[in-house]
């Protein structure tokens, strides 16, 4: 069977990774959540003390920082490693939602990362999501999705999310951090988050877990069909 590579890029709080691990899960494909790595990134700079406005300690540190996704068979999910490490849960909290976006603004770290992401995904039946996806770290992907959805019911899904988790987060302080990251990630010169020209917008606002999950498969497998047919003819 044919595989492809699925780019689904989009705000925060879109529901793009549950959806994007769903989709993967569903074809049997590699997922990689490529915030999660520009969280550890900013998880380590904040550990070690990086100002990111020097570029020689930024230099550094990136020599020294090692991502790696491992499965757990536990949650059934890919969890992230920083040198080693299991971070998961430390990069998901504020203190690294706040500085996230300065971080991955930074030329050096985005083509740190965009590198290590065309590596992992160097195998094709693969979703990975992101912000710059379908623009800039693979641009020939079969499938691009651009998601987005209200800002409100983003802010509080996160604040569902990180209740999930332990976490009461304050509505405001949740509102605050998303549009301070849709502001720098919108706006910053190197790869700013866009719609691709040929992405797929999916508004999710008032659709279901499920209901994303299979448009999305429904456009996957009719592209796999096409491909499979033309390889044939
Ligand atoms: O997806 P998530 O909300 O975990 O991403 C955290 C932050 O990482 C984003 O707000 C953005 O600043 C950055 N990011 C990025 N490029 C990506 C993925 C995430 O700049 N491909």
């Amino acid at each position: 069977m044919k595989k492809i590579v699925i780019a689904i890029d989009g705000y925060s709080a879109c529901g793009k990774s549950s959806t994007a691990k769903q989709v993967a899960a569903q074809l049997n494909y590699a997922y990689i959540d490529t915030g999660a790595m520009y969280r550890a990134v900013t998880y380590y700079f904040l550990q070690h003390f990086i100002n990111p406005t020097n570029p020689r300690g930024v230099e550094d540190a990136l020599k020294k920082i090692g991502i790696e996704f491992h499965y757990n068979a536990k949650t059934g999910a890919n969890e992230t490693y920083l040198n080693g490490l299991n971070v998961e849960k430390e990069i998901r909290g504020m203190a690294v939602s706040e500085r996230v976006s300065e971080v991955s603004a930074l030329p050096r770290v985005r083509h740190c990362m965009v590198e290590l992401q065309r590596k992992m995904g160097k195998k094709k039946g693969l979703v990975m999501d992101g912000r710059d996806i379908g623009t800039t770290v693979f641009p020939d992907a079969e499938l691009k999705i651009f998601m987005t959805a209200d800002f409100d019911e983003r802010a509080a899904r996160r604040q569902r999310e990180l209740l999930d988790k332990n976490q009461l987060v304050a509505l405001e302080a949740i509102r605050d951090n998303l549009a301070k990251r849709d502001r720098i990630d919108t706006t910053r010169a190197e790869s700013p988050l866009r719609k691709a020209e040929d992405a797929y917008v999916i508004d999710t606002t008032h659709t279901t877990m499920d209901e994303q999950v299979n448009m999305i498969l429904h456009m996957a497998r009719e592209i796999i069909n096409q491909e499979e047919f033309q390889n044939k003819g």
